[in-house]
């Protein structure tokens, strides 16, 4: 019988080695999705901070108003001093 103690302690460890680093990635990962801070804005409208989000990706710039609702809100309001 070949004794196979090398090749067993070898296959120990490269497995071993690879969860921990695999572990220490998922970790950076976590850390780093918990450290990203997306761009925020004070609504005018409700005076809220509201955070990025993915649909804005494009046109965040240009985005004001954290919902649809502030938006038409606001929309009315200079409607309102337009026609005064
Ligand atoms: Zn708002």
């Amino acid at each position: 019988m070949p004794r196979s103690g090398c090749v067993r302690s070898a296959c120990m460890a490269f497995p071993h080695r690879g969860t921990v680093s695999a572990q220490r990635i998922a970790n950076v990962r976590l850390f780093m999705h918990r450290k990203a801070h997306l761009p925020s804005k004070i609504c005018p409208v409700c005076q809220r901070p509201f955070a990025w989000r993915k649909k804005w990706a494009r046109v965040w710039d240009e985005v004001r108003y954290c919902s649809e609702r502030c938006r038409r809100h606001a929309a009315a309001m200079r409607d309102m001093d337009r026609h005064r």
